[in-house]
Order: structure tokens, then C-alpha cells, then sequence
């Protein structure tokens, strides 16, 4: 695996949410962040139907626009019963004319489920998908997953898109919280996301 030796990494995001969690997680390593939303950079479509299709969409366009090491990321959820569903499109499936509407789509998820009679458990994956790219186009992929079922009704008050019908594998004394109804902290202890990150740690010089 190349390893990164540059101090500075360009993020291709605008969601300053995602920027923060990786600057913080960058800072003990010395690495210094910005990102496409500070850099003004324009947004490319997602275009491919794979989440590391997606990443290296935007891993690329920020790289050749800048000319730095970049770090992309895409992620979103899978279901088992549904082929795999929503997948790339599980921000799409929030999608209304006055912005995303997540009780839309999870609302959507359960009643798919429902009409293609799933059995229960029904399993799924929050995926997240982490691409490193250097200027000479070379790239790492760092591969994270929580996987878990699907509940109704929805629970819990924390976290965002579809954590409240979601219930994480392997919680301590086999409880069954969904990831809005676990303290954040432990969500990001244990989410898809720390688990692409604890891989892409592997890469730091
Ligand atoms: P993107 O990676 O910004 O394209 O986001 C894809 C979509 O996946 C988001 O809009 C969320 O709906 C969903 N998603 C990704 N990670 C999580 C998570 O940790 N909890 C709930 N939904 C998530």
C-alpha cells in the first residue's frame, strides 16, 4: 500500500458535517485539511452505480482541479431483500422538490420490504467507501461496513438519513438499539464510517 507522506489532503466534499469528523480525525497525524466546498470546486455527478465508482468520481475531479492528494468518500445502506437496494441511490430515495425527506424513504424501504414479503431478520449494511487518489492518479480504497437489520416503526432521536430503522449486530448484552436511539459516540465507535477510517489509518506515514 503507498502510504502517505504529503501533509496536506484536499477532502472532496461539501458537506462540512463529513468535514469536520475528518479533520478532526486527520489532526494527530499532522495532516493538514481543506476541502472542495472551501475551495469553491464545482460538484461532478455521481454517475456510476457502485459507491467506488462514485468516490473516484469525485476523487478525481478534485484531484485534477487542484492537483493535491485528495480523499473521497461515498457511502449509503444495502438491503438484503431488496437486491441490494437503495445502495448508490439511498440519498436519492430522500429526494423531494423542498429537499430530502428521510422519513420518505424509510417509509419506502419498509413498505418494499412488506410487498416482497422479506422474512425477518431483515438484514442490511451501512456501506462507506473511502478513496485515497494521489496527482499521478494512483489510489487506495478503504472498504467499511456495519452490517445489521431493518425495524418498524422507526426509534430514537439521534443521528441522520436512515439510522432510526437500523439495528446494528453485536451489541453488548444482546440489546437491540437502532443507531439514532445509541449515544453518538458509540455509533461512531462502531459505524461503517470508523470502520473504513481505522483501515485508511494504514496509509499514514
Ligand atoms: P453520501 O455518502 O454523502 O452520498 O450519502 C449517502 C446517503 O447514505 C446519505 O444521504 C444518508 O442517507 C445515507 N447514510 C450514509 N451514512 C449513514 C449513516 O451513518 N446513517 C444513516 N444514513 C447514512
Amino acid at each position: 500500500m503507498r502510504k502517505l507522506t504529503e501533509k496536506k489532503l484536499l477532502v472532496a466534499t461539501h458537506n462540512a458535517g463529513k468535514l469536520e469528523e475528518i479533520r478532526a480525525m486527520m489532526a494527530p497525524f499532522g495532516i493538514e485539511v481543506t476541502s472542495a466546498g472551501e475551495m469553491g470546486l464545482a460538484e461532478p455527478d455521481e454517475t456510476e452505480t457502485t459507491f467506488i465508482g462514485n468516490a473516484r468520481i469525485k476523487a478525481r475531479a478534485a484531484m485534477e482541479a487542484t492537483g493535491l492528494v485528495v480523499l473521497a468518500d461515498d457511502s449509503g445502506i444495502t438491503i438484503d431483500g431488496l437486491d441490494g437496494a437503495p445502495g448508490v441511490y439511498t440519498a436519492d430515495w430522500a429526494e423531494t422538490p423542498n429537499g430530502r425527506d428521510f422519513d420518505m424513504a424509510m417509509a419506502r424501504a419498509w413498505n418494499e420490504l412488506e410487498a416482497a414479503n422479506v422474512p425477518e431478520p431483515r438484514t442490511a449494511q451501512f456501506r462507506a467507501t473511502l478513496i485515497l487518489m494521489w496527482p499521478d492518479g494512483h489510489e487506495e480504497i478503504f472498504e467499511g461496513i456495519a452490517p445489521g437489520r431493518l425495524v418498524w416503526p422507526t426509534r430514537g432521536p439521534h443521528g441522520h438519513g436512515y439510522d432510526p430503522m437500523f439495528v446494528p449486530d453485536g451489541q453488548e448484552g444482546g440489546q437491540s438499539l437502532t443507531f439514532a436511539e445509541m449515544d453518538p459516540a458509540e455509533k461512531n465507535r462502531i459505524s461503517h464510517r470508523a470502520d473504513a477510517f481505522r483501515k485508511l489509518e494504514a496509509a499514514f506515514a
